[in-house]
């Protein structure tokens, strides 16, 4: 079966296929986040969801080259760094990091590239871009000496979002903020510099000034992916005006069909309200951290609702995906156990769990349904348990069992943080052990309360002591 998604432009679930002849690589770009702020986990419900889409395509064989971008010069950041009084480039750096240290512990797979919008060879090519729809009679400069694109000019706008574009015509007068553009629609590509802007501006044929958001996407895309890509990613509110916007000045530009597939993440919730900055309804993922949830347990509850549903996000939901991990770590435990005892040839798995192992990836390949694909590797874990406890598994078939978890895996990315015991708590333990041997029971009590103490627990077994954090 092959990988089947549904396209925002068509809204039809269709067969992937990459434009590479050799069906192999795949274009892949996906719009970043805004560095004004900490992104959201609203914000990496998108991320999660590219994440699970890049995996899986690389699961079924393709090879992914993803672009994701980061705005860092539009009204949100100019805006933060006049508060803040700092120079753009200082205030954005920030949030920059703190993003990259966001996505590790999301465990979401780093991009080929981060084409940050500032960075010189893309702000030549947003002034390239627009010098040449200026040109072609696309663009226009308007008497606030922005340049704007000539919505009339493009009659294929509105498609991706489903709109008519005489519905965006306006019936009555025209909003006075809006009155140097021809038509209402007609968005920026240029912004003419004034005195709020300080210090960002770069100079344009047609004036000093900055980028529009819009055209920061295209340049960045194109630049990197070339004229053509087969994915392009965002959340729904990116569909109208961005995407739209994106679609026009691309295809002006290169004449070529800009994209194949469009996919769209729905919303994060909070309370059947979308989670966002303005609306002060979101946590970050430090928030969440803070409350003692780790990365892991965010990138369950995100990851694990098929991303055209809205997912509604709550703390019991972050409870429910501690509890699924919980299940999950056991049954890995109990079949690595078997991992080293490999000499016998047990033979293939019972046909009922290789099955559950294709089942689901199938699921994966219809749409991303991970609800299905959870269900599958559910299934498998309840019935090698089962299997397991009627000892009806060889060590060998268990180790296979293994391997069936390490590629579910390589979508996934659930695996158990590796515990890293702290130098101090090891010595405690060691000379816990000592004591033992000379049968001080108080000293021994005394310090397992000492290691307690440091957040640890630890269990006599007959191998010897087991240490787990509290
Ligand atoms: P922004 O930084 O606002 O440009 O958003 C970055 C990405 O996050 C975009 O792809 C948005 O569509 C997406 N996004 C923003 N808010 C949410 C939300 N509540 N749920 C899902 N995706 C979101
Ligand atoms: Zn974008």
């Amino acid at each position: 079966m092959s990988v089947r998604l549904f396209n925002t432009y068509s809204r039809q679930t269709e067969d992937f296929t990459p434009l590479d002849p050799a069906g192999q690589r795949v274009k892949m770009y996906t719009c970043g986040p805004t560095v004004y702020n900490h992104a959201h986990i609203g914000n990496f419900r998108a991320y999660i969801f590219e994440d699970l889409l890049q995996r899986h395509l690389e699961a079924r064989g393709y090879e992914v080259e993803r672009v994701m971008n980061l705005t860092d010069v539009d009204d949100k950041t100019i805006r933060g760094a006049r508060a803040a009084g700092r120079r753009l480039a200082d205030f954005t750096q920030v949030y920059k990091d703190a993003f990259f240290t966001d996505l590790d512990t999301l465990r979401i797979k780093r991009a080929d590239h981060f084409p940050a919008a500032t960075e010189p060879r893309y702000i030549a090519r947003m002034i390239a871009m627009i010098g040449q729809l200026l040109e072609q009679g696309i663009a226009y400069q308007a008497e606030d000496r922005s340049v704007y694109f000539r919505l009339a000019k493009f009659p294929a706008y509105g498609a991706l979002a489903h709109l008519n574009l005489d519905e965006l015509r306006p019936s009555g007068r025209v909003n006075s903020d809006e009155y140097e553009k021809e038509n209402i629609g007609d968005f920026a590509l240029w912004k003419a510099w004034d005195e709020a802007d300080g210090e960002v501006r770069w100079e344009a044929p047609w004036g000093a000034g900055r980028p529009g958001w819009h055209i920061e996407c295209s340049a960045m895309a194109t630049a990197l992916l070339g004229p053509e890509l087969d994915i392009h990613c965002g959340g729904v509110d990116n569909i109208f005006p961005h995407h739209e916007a994106e679609i026009a000045q691309s295809e002006c530009c290169t004449g070529k069909k800009f994209v194949r597939h469009w996919l769209h993440c729905a919303h994060l919730m909070v309370e059947g309200q979308k989670m966002s900055k303005s609306a002060g309804n979101f946590y970050t993922l430090r928030d969440l951290i803070g409350k003692g949830f780790t990365g892991r347990e965010v990138r369950y509850a995100l990851l694990t609702v098929n991303y055209r549903l809205p997912l509604n996000f709550t703390i019991a939901g972050l409870e429910g995906a501690r509890a699924a991990l919980g299940r999950i770590d056991e049954w890995v435990g109990r079949i690595s156990d078997f991992r080293f005892q490999v000499s016998d040839l047990g033979g293939a798995l019972p046909a009922n769990l290789s099955e559950r192992h294709e089942g689901f990836f199938n699921a994966l390949d219809d749409d991303l349904n991970i609800s299905g694909a959870m269900g599958q590797l559910f299934d498998l874990i309840r019935e090698s348990n089962s299997a397991l406890d009627h000892g009806q598994l060889t060590p060998a078939q268990t180790a296979e069992l293994l391997k069936l978890w390490e590629s579910i895996n390589r979508v996934l990315a659930f695996e158990r943080e590796s515990i890293v015991v702290p130098a101090e708590v090891a010595a405690l333990v060691e000379r816990r052990q000592q004591v033992r041997s000379d049968k001080d029971w108080t000293a021994s009590d005394r310090l397992r309360d000492e290691i307690a103490a440091h957040g640890w627990i630890v269990k006599d077994t007959k191998d010897g002591p087991k240490l787990s954090p509290k």
